[in-house]
């Protein structure tokens, strides 16, 4: 596995937060986004802020 920039936050390594990532709809607990959506949003905001 490659190593991971700690300060860097990919989809995988997302704690759950009660709330979306990209949106801050809440969410239940265990859930990062509220769809795909935000999901794809966030991932490509992430590869362009790298
Ligand atoms: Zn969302």
């Amino acid at each position: 596995m490659p190593p991971v920039a700690p300060t860097v936050y990919t989809r995988q390594t997302l704690p759950p937060k009660g709330s979306c990532w990209y949106c801050e709809k809440p969410l239940d607990s265990v859930r990062r986004f509220c769809g795909k959506e935000c999901h794809d949003a966030f991932d490509e905001e992430a590869e362009f802020t790298r």
